[in-house]
């Protein structure tokens, strides 16, 4: 079924490969070479990833490197392979996947340890299924975008190193075209390679893919006492925990939570109908396929521990028995509150947890939904108010109306009162006066110091879908500056940059018309 690889007139890149996962046997992928695209052009480059896989930035810009990222010219030292997976898609068994449009390269060194190097889109695999192998730009352009965007928010994800565009025509709901991502990521293994081995009973390749798992990843378990599948299945939990706290504390949704879509490494993968919330709305599903809102904003924690349980059930073969992988998965059920409640403390300025923390974020989530508050927009509202709070007792009231101007260079959607964002003000006034005694019982309490930190923590710009969709409007014409201006901001997230105000603003209208299905 291996199809050889032709490496005559490869490239160089000058790139250490080691392609470990290769070297892991034929039971786990076939080895095969991405199908040529025509006239391929640049859509986007993150020269950041660049710098990480030690990438000439400028050598990226040449046209080889746009053949080489499109997948018109085989790379000397690398082993392109699509490796083999299953799944269980919105709760169903769907048996084999598979990478079915995404070639991995192999691994290249980096300072960072070995960086698994894809071209997503780059043709048809044995496991394309009904598929044709390929990537359409606008949902190319949204996961380049949003790996990096990921990134700068310091939520685990794989990153992206360029997009590249071709004319070739692609049939979805209608005719688009083609496009190719690079993306990176120390490993793109799932739950679904796990469970691939073990229901098809291949019981020692299972235990060949645990092992290197542990061994390049996770070498602490080996060491832990009792069975270290055991211990990777409670360590996998732990990093998809803290994974999810961070998604919901910033409120993105996932949208496809198939078990083929969760990294073994606990990194956010493969974007497809992914948003990030406007009016916060806690039962939002933002993917237009998910007709039983299985995939909805409130449900991702549960979602997560319904996929490790998938993960427990295929590593059984490895364990004692049943107990052990119900004991390994029983600490998240601690883990995942306790991970977003210091999460969501962080984004109220809190330091540490304490009694009446949950209760205080809850009843300001309620009101939130209630008003269908803008959820980015108002975390930056706040953390201005944190600044003005003496460490005296003083009615909250006091601090809200008649506020000056804010800060030269602060966005659109910051400017104005907090109080403003709601209906029910009295009601958000009563909560404020809470959240301000809270933060005035913090020992050493430092108004300015707890804004700063707040503005760390609470993004001025998130990618919103009306964001996405500009820059991929404007793509599609051949002009990418909107793009690249869109990469610039998220890149940044935190910051006040001069000209972008509009992509920290509240969204327009038609932003709630737009329908991101599974369809990319
Ligand atoms: P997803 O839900 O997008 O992660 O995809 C689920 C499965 O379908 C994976 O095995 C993908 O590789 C495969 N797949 C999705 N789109 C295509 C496509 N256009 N061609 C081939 N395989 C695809
Ligand atoms: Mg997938």
């Amino acid at each position: 079924m291996n199809r050889p690889v032709d490496m005559a007139a490869s490239l160089d890149l000058g790139l250490a490969w080691q392609n470990r996962f290769a070297s892991l046997g034929e039971a786990f992928y076939t080895l095969l070479s991405p199908t040529a695209l025509p006239a391929p052009h640049w859509v986007g480059t993150s020269p950041a990833v660049a710098d990480l896989l030690g990438l000439d930035r400028a050598w990226l810009a040449s046209p080889a490197a746009l053949d080489a990222f499109t997948g018109n010219l085989p790379i000397a030292g690398a082993q392109p392979l699509a490796s083999v997976y299953s799944g269980h898609q919105f709760g169903h068994w769907a048996g084999q996947l598979g990478d079915g449009r995404a070639i991995l390269l192999g691994e290249v060194d980096s300072p960072a340890g070995p960086q698994e190097v894809q071209l997503k889109g780059a043709g048809l695999t044995p496991y394309s299924r009904m598929g044709d192998g390929r990537a359409v730009l606008r949902s190319s352009i949204r996961e380049f975008l949003c790996s990096e965007a990921m990134h700068a928010l310091g939520i685990p994800t794989s990153r992206a190193l360029c997009v590249t565009g071709s004319p070739a025509p692609v049939r979805r709901e209608e005719i688009e075209t083609a496009a190719v991502v690079t993306r990176v990521a120390p490993s793109f293994i799932r739950f679904g390679h796990f469970e691939h081995f073990s229901h098809s009973g291949q019981h020692a390749q299972l235990r060949t893919l645990a092992d290197f798992v542990i061994d390049h990843f996770y070498p602490a378990c080996r060491e832990a006492t009792g069975n270290p599948y055991a211990a990777l299945l409670e360590a996998v939990s732990a990093r998809t925990a803290e994974m999810v706290a961070q998604w919901q504390a910033v409120g993105f949704c996932h949208g496809v939570m198939n078990t083929d879509n969760m990294s073994i490494l606990g990194l956010t993968i493969d974007y497809g109908p992914f948003q990030f919330l406007d009016a916060f709305n806690p039962g939002h599903v933002c993917n237009h396929s998910d007709t039983g809102g299985r995939y909805a904003y409130n449900r991702q924690p549960n979602i997560a521990y319904w996929n490790l349980f998938a993960l427990g059930q295929a590593l059984l073969p490895l364990m004692d028995d049943q107990q052990q992988a119900l004991d390994a998965l029983e600490p998240y059920k601690a883990h995942m509150p306790a991970a977003l409640q210091r999460r969501m403390n962080a984004k109220l300025g809190l330091d540490r947890v304490e009694d009446g923390d949950a209760e205080l974020t809850e009843s300001l989530m309620k009101l939130m939904a209630a008003d269908a508050v803008d959820f980015t927009i108002f975390w930056r509202r706040l953390s201005h108010v944190a600044a003005e709070i003496s460490v005296r007792a003083e009615p909250v009231e006091a601090l809200l109306p008649d506020r000056p101007e804010l800060v030269e260079g602060q966005a659109q959607g910051e400017q104005g009162q907090v109080r403003d964002l709601f209906l029910q003000r009295e009601a958000f006034d009563a909560w404020a006066t809470r959240w301000r005694e809270r933060l005035q019982g913090q020992p050493g309490f430092d108004a300015s110091a707890t804004q700063a930190r707040m503005l760390r923590t609470n993004p001025q710009v998130v990618l919103r879908n009306h964001l996405g969709e500009v820059a991929i409007q404007r793509a599609k014409q051949g002009d990418f500056s909107e793009l690249a201006r869109l990469q610039n901001a998220l890149e940044r997230p935190f910051e006040a940059i001069a000209g972008h105000d509009d992509l920290a603003a509240f969204p327009p209208d038609w932003a709630s018309q737009i329908e991101i299905s599974c369809s990319s």
